[in-house]
Protein backbone atom coordinates (compact mmCIF):
# COMPACT_ATOMS: atom_id res chain seq x y z
CA UNK A 1 0.00 0.00 0.00
CA UNK A 2 1.39 3.34 -0.88
CA UNK A 3 1.55 6.17 1.84
CA UNK A 4 -1.28 7.83 -0.19
CA UNK A 5 -3.51 5.15 0.22
CA UNK A 6 -2.61 4.36 3.63
CA UNK A 7 -3.70 7.65 4.38
CA UNK A 8 -7.22 7.14 2.21
CA UNK A 9 -7.78 3.66 4.06
CA UNK A 10 -6.98 5.26 7.71
CA UNK A 11 -10.29 7.04 7.26
CA UNK A 12 -12.09 3.70 7.10
CA UNK A 13 -9.78 2.13 9.60
CA UNK A 14 -11.95 -1.32 10.59
CA UNK A 15 -13.22 -1.18 14.13
CA UNK A 16 -12.43 -3.62 16.63
CA UNK A 17 -15.02 -6.15 17.47
CA UNK A 18 -14.01 -5.90 21.53
CA UNK A 19 -14.69 -1.86 21.54
CA UNK A 20 -18.12 -3.13 20.31
CA UNK A 21 -20.65 -2.25 23.36
CA UNK A 22 -23.94 -3.42 22.07
CA UNK A 23 -24.59 -5.34 18.67
CA UNK A 24 -27.62 -3.59 17.01
CA UNK A 25 -28.36 -6.56 14.76
CA UNK A 26 -27.34 -9.97 13.50
CA UNK A 27 -27.19 -12.31 10.41
CA UNK A 28 -25.30 -15.02 8.81
CA UNK A 29 -24.18 -13.01 6.18
CA UNK A 30 -24.28 -8.86 5.48
CA UNK A 31 -24.16 -7.18 2.67
CA UNK A 32 -23.02 -3.55 2.00
CA UNK A 33 -24.92 -2.09 -1.14
CA UNK A 34 -27.82 -3.32 -3.04
CA UNK A 35 -27.41 -2.44 -6.62
CA UNK A 36 -27.02 -5.36 -9.24
CA UNK A 37 -23.93 -7.17 -7.11
CA UNK A 38 -25.07 -6.64 -3.77
CA UNK A 39 -29.07 -7.57 -4.60
CA UNK A 40 -27.88 -10.41 -6.64
CA UNK A 41 -24.95 -11.68 -3.65
CA UNK A 42 -28.06 -11.42 -0.66
CA UNK A 43 -30.40 -13.77 -3.33
CA UNK A 44 -28.03 -16.19 -3.67
CA UNK A 45 -26.86 -16.37 0.25
CA UNK A 46 -30.67 -16.57 0.86
CA UNK A 47 -31.54 -19.27 -1.41
CA UNK A 48 -28.72 -21.51 -0.09
CA UNK A 49 -30.43 -21.33 3.41
CA UNK A 50 -28.33 -17.98 4.72
CA UNK A 51 -29.70 -15.68 6.87
CA UNK A 52 -29.09 -12.30 5.19
CA UNK A 53 -29.39 -8.57 5.48
CA UNK A 54 -28.35 -6.14 3.64
CA UNK A 55 -27.53 -2.67 3.90
CA UNK A 56 -28.64 0.37 1.55
CA UNK A 57 -27.38 4.44 1.88
CA UNK A 58 -30.60 5.52 -0.41
CA UNK A 59 -34.01 5.10 0.77
CA UNK A 60 -33.84 1.89 -2.02
CA UNK A 61 -31.71 -0.11 -3.50
CA UNK A 62 -30.68 0.21 -7.14
CA UNK A 63 -28.15 2.47 -7.17
CA UNK A 64 -26.31 2.89 -10.53
CA UNK A 65 -27.53 -0.88 -12.21
CA UNK A 66 -31.45 1.05 -11.86
CA UNK A 67 -30.05 3.99 -14.40
CA UNK A 68 -28.72 1.63 -16.49
CA UNK A 69 -29.34 0.31 -19.96
CA UNK A 70 -30.30 -3.26 -18.51
CA UNK A 71 -27.77 -4.79 -21.51
CA UNK A 72 -26.33 -8.13 -19.79
CA UNK A 73 -23.76 -9.77 -21.56
CA UNK A 74 -24.72 -13.67 -21.77
CA UNK A 75 -23.26 -16.31 -23.91
CA UNK A 76 -22.68 -20.06 -24.79
CA UNK A 77 -25.66 -20.67 -26.30
CA UNK A 78 -28.62 -19.47 -24.23
CA UNK A 79 -32.27 -20.30 -25.50
CA UNK A 80 -32.71 -16.58 -26.63
CA UNK A 81 -29.26 -16.78 -29.13
CA UNK A 82 -30.54 -20.21 -29.92
CA UNK A 83 -33.78 -18.70 -30.46
CA UNK A 84 -32.79 -15.98 -32.38
CA UNK A 85 -30.49 -18.60 -34.67
CA UNK A 86 -26.87 -18.15 -33.49
CA UNK A 87 -24.08 -20.64 -32.41
CA UNK A 88 -22.03 -20.16 -29.39
CA UNK A 89 -20.16 -22.11 -27.17
CA UNK A 90 -18.57 -21.31 -23.87
CA UNK A 91 -15.15 -21.79 -25.32
CA UNK A 92 -16.02 -19.29 -28.22
CA UNK A 93 -17.32 -17.01 -25.64
CA UNK A 94 -14.20 -17.19 -23.45
CA UNK A 95 -11.61 -16.53 -26.53
CA UNK A 96 -13.80 -13.47 -27.21
CA UNK A 97 -13.31 -12.11 -23.43
CA UNK A 98 -9.96 -13.08 -23.34
CA UNK A 99 -9.33 -11.15 -26.29
CA UNK A 100 -11.23 -7.90 -25.52
CA UNK A 101 -10.77 -7.35 -21.76
CA UNK A 102 -6.85 -7.63 -21.65
CA UNK A 103 -4.40 -7.02 -21.26
CA UNK A 104 -3.89 -8.68 -18.12
CA UNK A 105 -7.90 -10.24 -17.71
CA UNK A 106 -8.37 -12.83 -15.11
CA UNK A 107 -8.72 -15.63 -16.94
CA UNK A 108 -10.18 -18.09 -14.45
CA UNK A 109 -12.67 -15.30 -13.87
CA UNK A 110 -13.52 -15.19 -17.48
CA UNK A 111 -13.63 -19.23 -17.39
CA UNK A 112 -15.66 -19.62 -14.84
CA UNK A 113 -18.31 -17.01 -16.26
CA UNK A 114 -18.19 -18.46 -19.94
CA UNK A 115 -18.90 -21.78 -18.60
CA UNK A 116 -21.83 -20.66 -16.28
CA UNK A 117 -23.13 -18.15 -18.54
CA UNK A 118 -25.86 -20.53 -19.83
CA UNK A 119 -26.93 -21.09 -16.34
CA UNK A 120 -26.87 -17.46 -15.26
CA UNK A 121 -28.92 -16.94 -17.84
CA UNK A 122 -31.63 -19.47 -16.38
CA UNK A 123 -31.20 -17.51 -12.84
CA UNK A 124 -31.72 -14.43 -14.50
CA UNK A 125 -35.15 -15.41 -16.17
CA UNK A 126 -35.56 -17.23 -12.89
CA UNK A 127 -36.19 -14.13 -11.30
CA UNK A 128 -38.40 -13.09 -13.58
CA UNK A 129 -37.09 -11.47 -16.66
CA UNK A 130 -38.06 -11.54 -19.57
CA UNK A 131 -36.61 -11.38 -22.79
CA UNK A 132 -38.29 -11.33 -26.34
CA UNK A 133 -37.41 -14.57 -28.32
CA UNK A 134 -38.56 -13.50 -31.66
CA UNK A 135 -36.55 -10.19 -32.05
CA UNK A 136 -32.70 -9.27 -32.78
CA UNK A 137 -30.50 -6.82 -34.24
CA UNK A 138 -28.97 -8.68 -37.53
CA UNK A 139 -28.14 -5.47 -39.18
CA UNK A 140 -26.02 -3.27 -36.82
CA UNK A 141 -21.94 -4.94 -35.88
CA UNK A 142 -21.36 -2.63 -33.21
CA UNK A 143 -23.91 -0.47 -31.24
CA UNK A 144 -26.49 -1.67 -29.03
CA UNK A 145 -30.15 -1.50 -30.45
CA UNK A 146 -32.99 -0.08 -28.20
CA UNK A 147 -36.08 -2.18 -28.20
CA UNK A 148 -34.18 -5.70 -29.30
CA UNK A 149 -33.77 -8.02 -27.12
CA UNK A 150 -30.44 -9.59 -28.22
CA UNK A 151 -27.54 -7.51 -30.03
CA UNK A 152 -24.35 -7.31 -30.84
CA UNK A 153 -22.94 -5.05 -27.62
CA UNK A 154 -18.96 -5.53 -28.11
CA UNK A 155 -16.37 -5.97 -30.98
CA UNK A 156 -16.96 -9.34 -31.86
CA UNK A 157 -17.54 -9.06 -35.76
CA UNK A 158 -14.58 -6.46 -35.92
CA UNK A 159 -11.04 -7.10 -36.82
CA UNK A 160 -9.29 -8.91 -35.21
CA UNK A 161 -11.58 -10.03 -33.05
CA UNK A 162 -13.56 -12.02 -35.74
CA UNK A 163 -10.29 -14.08 -36.61
CA UNK A 164 -10.20 -15.03 -32.80
CA UNK A 165 -13.64 -15.95 -32.12
CA UNK A 166 -16.19 -17.26 -33.76
CA UNK A 167 -18.91 -13.88 -33.39
CA UNK A 168 -22.11 -14.06 -31.63
CA UNK A 169 -24.03 -10.92 -30.00
CA UNK A 170 -24.56 -11.76 -26.35
CA UNK A 171 -26.02 -8.38 -25.08
CA UNK A 172 -28.97 -9.75 -23.43
CA UNK A 173 -31.47 -6.32 -23.34
CA UNK A 174 -33.99 -5.69 -20.33
CA UNK A 175 -36.56 -3.85 -22.07
CA UNK A 176 -40.36 -2.66 -21.10
CA UNK A 177 -42.07 -1.33 -24.37
CA UNK A 178 -39.09 -1.28 -26.44
CA UNK A 179 -37.46 0.78 -24.15
CA UNK A 180 -34.16 -0.50 -22.60
CA UNK A 181 -34.57 -0.64 -19.08
CA UNK A 182 -31.98 -0.91 -15.85
CA UNK A 183 -34.83 0.53 -13.64
CA UNK A 184 -37.23 -2.86 -14.53
CA UNK A 185 -34.07 -4.88 -14.01
CA UNK A 186 -33.30 -4.13 -10.48
CA UNK A 187 -36.87 -3.61 -9.98
CA UNK A 188 -37.45 -7.56 -10.50
CA UNK A 189 -33.97 -8.60 -8.67
CA UNK A 190 -35.30 -7.02 -5.70
CA UNK A 191 -38.56 -8.22 -5.34
CA UNK A 192 -36.71 -11.71 -6.08
CA UNK A 193 -34.14 -11.00 -2.91
CA UNK A 194 -37.10 -10.42 -0.89
CA UNK A 195 -38.89 -13.32 -1.99
CA UNK A 196 -35.90 -15.21 -1.25
CA UNK A 197 -36.15 -13.75 2.29
CA UNK A 198 -33.11 -11.17 2.05
CA UNK A 199 -33.81 -8.42 4.86
CA UNK A 200 -33.08 -4.80 3.64
CA UNK A 201 -32.06 -1.72 6.08
CA UNK A 202 -32.28 1.40 4.03
CA UNK A 203 -31.25 4.83 4.46
CA UNK A 204 -28.20 3.13 6.47
CA UNK A 205 -24.82 3.73 5.41
CA UNK A 206 -21.74 1.72 5.89
CA UNK A 207 -18.49 3.72 7.04
CA UNK A 208 -16.67 0.59 8.63
CA UNK A 209 -15.94 -3.21 8.87
CA UNK A 210 -15.15 -4.18 12.52
CA UNK A 211 -12.59 -7.39 12.81
CA UNK A 212 -11.43 -9.54 15.36
CA UNK A 213 -7.90 -9.41 16.62
CA UNK A 214 -6.50 -11.44 14.16
CA UNK A 215 -8.22 -9.45 11.30
CA UNK A 216 -11.03 -11.46 10.59
CA UNK A 217 -14.24 -8.92 9.42
CA UNK A 218 -16.79 -9.98 11.47
CA UNK A 219 -19.29 -6.98 11.14
CA UNK A 220 -20.29 -3.71 9.80
CA UNK A 221 -20.59 0.02 11.40
CA UNK A 222 -23.39 2.06 9.45
CA UNK A 223 -24.96 5.64 10.06
CA UNK A 224 -28.62 5.08 10.72
CA UNK A 225 -30.53 8.21 11.55
CA UNK A 226 -27.65 9.61 12.62
CA UNK A 227 -26.73 7.07 14.79
CA UNK A 228 -23.61 5.10 14.43
CA UNK A 229 -25.07 1.19 14.86
CA UNK A 230 -23.04 -2.14 14.39
CA UNK A 231 -24.15 -5.52 13.28
CA UNK A 232 -22.79 -8.45 13.66
CA UNK A 233 -22.46 -11.27 11.07
CA UNK A 234 -21.82 -15.09 11.75
CA UNK A 235 -20.04 -16.07 8.01
CA UNK A 236 -19.18 -13.29 6.03
CA UNK A 237 -19.52 -9.59 4.52
CA UNK A 238 -19.95 -8.70 1.32
CA UNK A 239 -18.96 -5.45 -0.17
CA UNK A 240 -20.68 -4.17 -3.26
CA UNK A 241 -21.04 -0.19 -2.93
CA UNK A 242 -19.76 0.99 -6.81
CA UNK A 243 -16.26 1.82 -8.32
CA UNK A 244 -14.39 5.45 -7.22
CA UNK A 245 -15.82 6.92 -10.53
CA UNK A 246 -17.22 9.72 -8.03
CA UNK A 247 -14.35 9.99 -6.08
CA UNK A 248 -12.13 12.83 -7.14
CA UNK A 249 -9.12 12.34 -4.75
CA UNK A 250 -8.83 8.22 -6.05
CA UNK A 251 -9.20 9.59 -9.38
CA UNK A 252 -6.40 11.90 -9.09
CA UNK A 253 -4.26 9.16 -7.46
CA UNK A 254 -5.22 6.05 -9.59
CA UNK A 255 -6.39 6.94 -13.12
CA UNK A 256 -5.96 10.84 -13.72
CA UNK A 257 -6.39 10.61 -17.42
CA UNK A 258 -10.20 9.98 -17.04
CA UNK A 259 -10.48 13.41 -15.61
CA UNK A 260 -10.37 14.78 -18.56
CA UNK A 261 -13.33 12.76 -19.02
CA UNK A 262 -15.77 15.22 -17.63
CA UNK A 263 -18.39 12.42 -17.51
CA UNK A 264 -18.59 10.10 -14.78
CA UNK A 265 -21.44 7.53 -14.95
CA UNK A 266 -22.71 6.75 -11.80
CA UNK A 267 -25.42 7.05 -9.34
CA UNK A 268 -25.66 9.99 -6.65
CA UNK A 269 -25.35 7.25 -3.90
CA UNK A 270 -22.73 5.15 -5.31
CA UNK A 271 -19.12 4.82 -6.56
CA UNK A 272 -17.45 7.28 -3.74
CA UNK A 273 -15.03 4.55 -3.35
CA UNK A 274 -15.90 4.19 -0.07
CA UNK A 275 -16.36 -0.09 -0.41
CA UNK A 276 -12.80 -0.38 -2.22
CA UNK A 277 -11.35 1.66 0.95
CA UNK A 278 -13.38 -0.41 3.59
CA UNK A 279 -11.52 -3.59 1.94
CA UNK A 280 -8.53 -1.93 1.95
CA UNK A 281 -8.53 -0.96 5.32
CA UNK A 282 -9.09 -4.24 6.44
CA UNK A 283 -5.82 -5.95 4.20
CA UNK A 284 -7.13 -6.11 1.07
CA UNK A 285 -5.35 -5.22 -2.11
CA UNK A 286 -6.58 -3.38 -4.67
CA UNK A 287 -5.58 -4.20 -8.69
CA UNK A 288 -6.06 -2.29 -12.02
CA UNK A 289 -7.02 0.59 -10.30
CA UNK A 290 -6.03 2.50 -13.50
CA UNK A 291 -8.55 0.60 -15.55
CA UNK A 292 -12.09 1.95 -16.99
CA UNK A 293 -14.83 1.72 -19.33
CA UNK A 294 -14.41 4.75 -21.19
CA UNK A 295 -17.11 5.25 -24.14
CA UNK A 296 -16.87 7.42 -27.01
CA UNK A 297 -20.39 6.72 -28.56
CA UNK A 298 -19.66 8.81 -31.60
CA UNK A 299 -22.27 6.59 -33.63
CA UNK A 300 -25.24 6.71 -31.65
CA UNK A 301 -28.33 7.87 -33.35
CA UNK A 302 -26.36 7.76 -36.13
CA UNK A 303 -24.97 4.51 -37.02
CA UNK A 304 -23.45 5.76 -40.68
CA UNK A 305 -21.00 7.25 -38.71
CA UNK A 306 -19.10 4.06 -38.28
CA UNK A 307 -18.61 4.48 -42.36
CA UNK A 308 -16.63 7.47 -41.71
CA UNK A 309 -12.98 7.62 -40.60
CA UNK A 310 -11.60 8.75 -36.93
CA UNK A 311 -8.30 10.55 -37.54
CA UNK A 312 -5.84 11.99 -34.99
CA UNK A 313 -4.61 15.72 -34.97
CA UNK A 314 -1.88 14.77 -37.39
CA UNK A 315 -4.44 13.30 -39.85
CA UNK A 316 -3.77 9.60 -39.77
CA UNK A 317 -6.29 7.00 -39.39
CA UNK A 318 -5.36 5.08 -36.15
CA UNK A 319 -8.29 2.24 -35.66
CA UNK A 320 -11.33 0.46 -37.36
CA UNK A 321 -14.13 2.09 -36.92
CA UNK A 322 -16.28 -0.68 -36.48
CA UNK A 323 -15.10 -1.62 -33.15
CA UNK A 324 -17.12 -1.51 -30.34
CA UNK A 325 -17.52 2.12 -28.26
CA UNK A 326 -15.49 1.71 -25.34
CA UNK A 327 -12.38 0.31 -27.41
CA UNK A 328 -12.61 3.70 -29.16
CA UNK A 329 -12.95 5.50 -26.05
CA UNK A 330 -10.04 4.02 -24.65
CA UNK A 331 -7.74 3.93 -27.45
CA UNK A 332 -8.56 7.60 -28.25
CA UNK A 333 -7.59 8.83 -24.45
CA UNK A 334 -5.33 6.70 -23.79
CA UNK A 335 -2.91 6.25 -27.09
CA UNK A 336 -4.15 9.07 -29.23
CA UNK A 337 -4.14 11.94 -26.51
CA UNK A 338 -7.92 12.36 -26.68
CA UNK A 339 -6.76 14.47 -30.10
CA UNK A 340 -9.20 12.78 -32.43
CA UNK A 341 -12.10 13.65 -34.94
CA UNK A 342 -14.85 12.02 -37.46
CA UNK A 343 -14.34 12.95 -40.92
CA UNK A 344 -17.83 12.32 -43.00
CA UNK A 345 -18.92 13.37 -45.99
CA UNK A 346 -22.58 14.73 -46.93
CA UNK A 347 -23.90 11.23 -47.48
CA UNK A 348 -23.09 10.38 -43.62
CA UNK A 349 -23.45 13.61 -41.99
CA UNK A 350 -27.31 13.83 -39.76
CA UNK A 351 -27.63 17.40 -38.47
CA UNK A 352 -30.12 15.67 -36.19
CA UNK A 353 -29.21 12.55 -35.42
CA UNK A 354 -32.41 10.39 -34.87
CA UNK A 355 -31.65 9.44 -31.11
CA UNK A 356 -28.98 12.08 -29.79
CA UNK A 357 -29.51 12.01 -26.29
CA UNK A 358 -28.90 8.24 -25.66
CA UNK A 359 -26.29 7.93 -23.91
CA UNK A 360 -26.16 11.36 -23.11
CA UNK A 361 -24.37 12.11 -26.22
CA UNK A 362 -24.34 14.61 -29.09
CA UNK A 363 -21.52 15.61 -32.22
CA UNK A 364 -20.09 18.72 -31.80
CA UNK A 365 -19.43 19.92 -35.77
CA UNK A 366 -16.08 21.26 -35.81
CA UNK A 367 -15.60 22.20 -39.79
CA UNK A 368 -17.19 21.71 -43.10
CA UNK A 369 -15.67 22.61 -46.45
CA UNK A 370 -15.58 21.78 -49.92
CA UNK A 371 -12.90 19.58 -50.01
CA UNK A 372 -10.65 17.32 -47.99
CA UNK A 373 -8.06 20.10 -48.22
CA UNK A 374 -9.68 23.01 -46.93
CA UNK A 375 -11.49 20.67 -44.36
CA UNK A 376 -7.04 20.04 -43.31
CA UNK A 377 -6.54 23.71 -43.53
CA UNK A 378 -9.65 24.52 -41.34
CA UNK A 379 -8.42 22.15 -38.45
CA UNK A 380 -4.93 22.85 -38.86
CA UNK A 381 -3.54 19.44 -39.72
CA UNK A 382 -0.32 18.96 -41.39
CA UNK A 383 -0.46 19.81 -45.57
CA UNK A 384 -0.92 16.39 -47.22
CA UNK A 385 -1.79 14.42 -44.12
CA UNK A 386 -5.49 14.54 -44.04
CA UNK A 387 -5.79 14.44 -47.63
CA UNK A 388 -3.84 11.58 -48.03
CA UNK A 389 -5.57 9.70 -45.66
CA UNK A 390 -8.68 10.14 -47.43
CA UNK A 391 -7.09 9.44 -50.50
CA UNK A 392 -5.76 5.88 -50.00
CA UNK A 393 -8.55 5.42 -47.80
CA UNK A 394 -11.23 5.79 -50.79
CA UNK A 395 -9.13 3.84 -52.96
CA UNK A 396 -9.44 0.59 -51.15
CA UNK A 397 -12.89 1.43 -49.73
CA UNK A 398 -14.19 1.53 -54.09
CA UNK A 399 -12.23 -2.23 -54.30
CA UNK A 400 -14.31 -2.80 -50.75
CA UNK A 401 -11.05 -3.54 -48.57
CA UNK A 402 -9.44 -1.57 -46.18
CA UNK A 403 -5.77 -3.27 -45.51
CA UNK A 404 -4.65 -1.05 -43.27
CA UNK A 405 -7.57 -1.72 -40.00
CA UNK A 406 -9.62 -4.13 -41.97
CA UNK A 407 -13.10 -2.34 -41.15
CA UNK A 408 -16.12 -4.95 -41.92
CA UNK A 409 -16.74 -4.43 -45.86
CA UNK A 410 -20.56 -3.43 -44.74
CA UNK A 411 -19.24 -0.47 -43.34
CA UNK A 412 -17.30 0.72 -46.13
CA UNK A 413 -17.53 3.18 -48.51
CA UNK A 414 -15.58 6.04 -50.05
CA UNK A 415 -15.74 9.61 -48.81
CA UNK A 416 -16.05 11.92 -51.80
CA UNK A 417 -19.58 13.18 -51.93
CA UNK A 418 -18.99 16.94 -50.72
CA UNK A 419 -19.34 19.15 -48.06
CA UNK A 420 -16.93 17.60 -45.90
CA UNK A 421 -16.94 17.61 -41.98
CA UNK A 422 -15.19 16.99 -38.81
CA UNK A 423 -16.63 15.89 -36.06
CA UNK A 424 -15.13 16.88 -32.70
CA UNK A 425 -14.39 14.14 -30.46
CA UNK A 426 -11.36 15.43 -28.66
CA UNK A 427 -11.58 15.06 -24.73
CA UNK A 428 -13.19 17.64 -23.50
CA UNK A 429 -15.38 18.42 -26.46
CA UNK A 430 -16.96 14.85 -27.87
CA UNK A 431 -18.55 12.93 -25.69
CA UNK A 432 -16.79 10.55 -23.49
CA UNK A 433 -18.33 9.01 -20.36
CA UNK A 434 -16.45 6.66 -18.06
CA UNK A 435 -16.65 4.32 -15.21
CA UNK A 436 -14.05 2.02 -12.68
CA UNK A 437 -13.19 -1.14 -13.69
CA UNK A 438 -10.47 -1.19 -11.00
CA UNK A 439 -11.18 -2.54 -7.32
CA UNK A 440 -10.58 -4.94 -5.02
CA UNK A 441 -8.72 -7.91 -5.62
CA UNK A 442 -10.74 -11.65 -5.34
CA UNK A 443 -10.27 -14.99 -6.18
CA UNK A 444 -12.63 -16.98 -8.03
CA UNK A 445 -15.20 -17.02 -5.04
CA UNK A 446 -14.71 -13.06 -4.92
CA UNK A 447 -12.95 -13.45 -0.77
CA UNK A 448 -10.51 -10.70 -0.51
CA UNK A 449 -7.44 -10.89 -1.10
CA UNK A 450 -4.16 -9.63 0.31
CA UNK A 451 -1.06 -8.54 -1.69
CA UNK A 452 0.39 -11.83 -0.68
CA UNK A 453 -2.73 -13.72 -2.30
CA UNK A 454 -3.97 -14.57 1.25
CA UNK A 455 -7.62 -13.98 2.03
CA UNK A 456 -8.94 -11.93 3.84
CA UNK A 457 -11.17 -14.13 6.19
CA UNK A 458 -14.75 -13.41 6.10
CA UNK A 459 -14.45 -10.72 3.54
CA UNK A 460 -16.08 -10.51 -0.32
CA UNK A 461 -16.33 -7.84 -3.03
CA UNK A 462 -18.45 -8.32 -5.62
CA UNK A 463 -19.83 -6.00 -8.74
CA UNK A 464 -17.63 -2.60 -9.44
CA UNK A 465 -16.39 -2.80 -5.55
CA UNK A 466 -13.84 -5.86 -7.21
CA UNK A 467 -11.88 -5.95 -10.15
CA UNK A 468 -13.76 -8.79 -12.36
CA UNK A 469 -13.98 -10.00 -15.77
CA UNK A 470 -13.96 -6.49 -17.74
CA UNK A 471 -10.41 -6.29 -15.99
CA UNK A 472 -9.26 -4.07 -18.62
CA UNK A 473 -11.23 -3.60 -22.08
CA UNK A 474 -15.20 -3.17 -22.00
CA UNK A 475 -18.21 -4.76 -23.61
CA UNK A 476 -21.41 -3.01 -23.32
CA UNK A 477 -23.43 -5.67 -20.85
CA UNK A 478 -20.29 -6.72 -19.27
CA UNK A 479 -20.50 -4.41 -16.52
CA UNK A 480 -23.98 -6.06 -15.07
CA UNK A 481 -23.10 -9.09 -16.22
CA UNK A 482 -19.85 -9.25 -14.22
CA UNK A 483 -22.10 -7.66 -11.17
CA UNK A 484 -25.04 -10.39 -11.45
CA UNK A 485 -22.46 -13.47 -11.83
CA UNK A 486 -19.65 -12.06 -9.17
CA UNK A 487 -22.30 -11.01 -6.78
CA UNK A 488 -23.98 -14.58 -7.12
CA UNK A 489 -20.65 -15.86 -6.68
CA UNK A 490 -19.95 -14.06 -3.76
CA UNK A 491 -23.48 -15.00 -1.77
CA UNK A 492 -22.94 -18.53 -2.52
CA UNK A 493 -19.10 -18.83 -1.19
CA UNK A 494 -20.54 -16.60 1.98
CA UNK A 495 -23.64 -18.33 2.82
CA UNK A 496 -21.27 -22.05 2.57
CA UNK A 497 -19.30 -20.33 5.56
CA UNK A 498 -22.16 -20.68 7.99
CA UNK A 499 -21.42 -22.15 10.70
C1 LIG B 1 -26.69 5.44 -18.06
C2 LIG B 1 -25.97 4.15 -17.76
C3 LIG B 1 -26.14 3.07 -18.59
C4 LIG B 1 -25.46 1.87 -18.32
N1 LIG B 1 -25.78 0.79 -19.08
C5 LIG B 1 -25.22 -0.40 -18.79
C6 LIG B 1 -25.64 -1.56 -19.46
O1 LIG B 1 -26.57 -1.54 -20.27
N2 LIG B 1 -25.01 -2.72 -19.18
C7 LIG B 1 -24.00 -2.80 -18.26
O2 LIG B 1 -23.45 -3.88 -18.06
N3 LIG B 1 -23.61 -1.72 -17.57
C8 LIG B 1 -24.21 -0.52 -17.78
N4 LIG B 1 -23.87 0.57 -17.05
C9 LIG B 1 -22.87 0.41 -15.98
C10 LIG B 1 -23.49 -0.38 -14.83
O3 LIG B 1 -24.81 0.09 -14.60
C11 LIG B 1 -22.69 -0.30 -13.53
O4 LIG B 1 -21.32 -0.51 -13.77
C12 LIG B 1 -23.21 -1.36 -12.55
O5 LIG B 1 -24.61 -1.22 -12.44
C13 LIG B 1 -22.56 -1.27 -11.19
O6 LIG B 1 -23.26 -2.13 -10.33
P1 LIG B 1 -22.83 -2.31 -8.79
O7 LIG B 1 -23.76 -3.29 -8.20
O8 LIG B 1 -21.36 -2.57 -8.71
O9 LIG B 1 -23.06 -0.87 -8.18
P2 LIG B 1 -24.44 -0.07 -7.99
O10 LIG B 1 -25.50 -0.56 -8.88
O11 LIG B 1 -24.12 1.37 -8.08
O12 LIG B 1 -24.86 -0.45 -6.51
C14 LIG B 1 -24.14 0.01 -5.41
C15 LIG B 1 -25.13 0.31 -4.30
O13 LIG B 1 -24.41 0.50 -3.08
C16 LIG B 1 -24.97 1.59 -2.38
N5 LIG B 1 -23.91 2.08 -1.49
C17 LIG B 1 -22.77 2.72 -1.84
N6 LIG B 1 -22.01 2.95 -0.76
C18 LIG B 1 -22.69 2.46 0.30
C19 LIG B 1 -22.42 2.39 1.69
N7 LIG B 1 -21.29 2.88 2.22
N8 LIG B 1 -23.35 1.82 2.53
C20 LIG B 1 -24.52 1.32 2.02
N9 LIG B 1 -24.80 1.36 0.69
C21 LIG B 1 -23.91 1.90 -0.15
C22 LIG B 1 -25.40 2.56 -3.47
O14 LIG B 1 -26.39 3.46 -3.02
C23 LIG B 1 -25.92 1.59 -4.53
O15 LIG B 1 -27.29 1.32 -4.38
C24 LIG B 1 -24.56 1.77 -17.24
C25 LIG B 1 -24.42 2.86 -16.39
C26 LIG B 1 -25.16 4.02 -16.61
C27 LIG B 1 -25.13 5.13 -15.62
Amino acid sequence: MTEGEAGMAQAVEPRRAASVERWQGESDVLVVGFGSAGVCAASQAARDGAEVLAFERAWQGGGTSAESTGQIYMGGGTPLQRACGFEDDPDEMAKYLEASCGPGADVAKIRLFSERSVEHFHWITDQGIRFDEDVVDYQVSTMPAPGKALSWTGSERAYPFCEIARPAPRGHNVNVDGTPSGELLMRTLIAGAQRAGVRVQPQSDVRRLIVENDGHVVGVEARIDGDLCCFRAHSAVVLATGGFVSNEEMLQRHAPELLRCGRPIAAETSDDGLGIQMGMAAGGETIRMGSACIVLGFAYGNRKNIRGILVNGRGQRYVNEDVYQSLHGEIALLRQDGDVYLIVDDTIYEPNPEDPELGGTTYPLLAVAETVEELEQELGMPDRSLTHTVNVYNENARRGEDPFFHKESCWLQALDTPPFAAIDLRVGKGPYSVFTLGGLRTDSSQQVQTSSGAPVPGLFAAGRTASGIPAQGYNSGLSLADCTFSGRVAGAAAAALRP
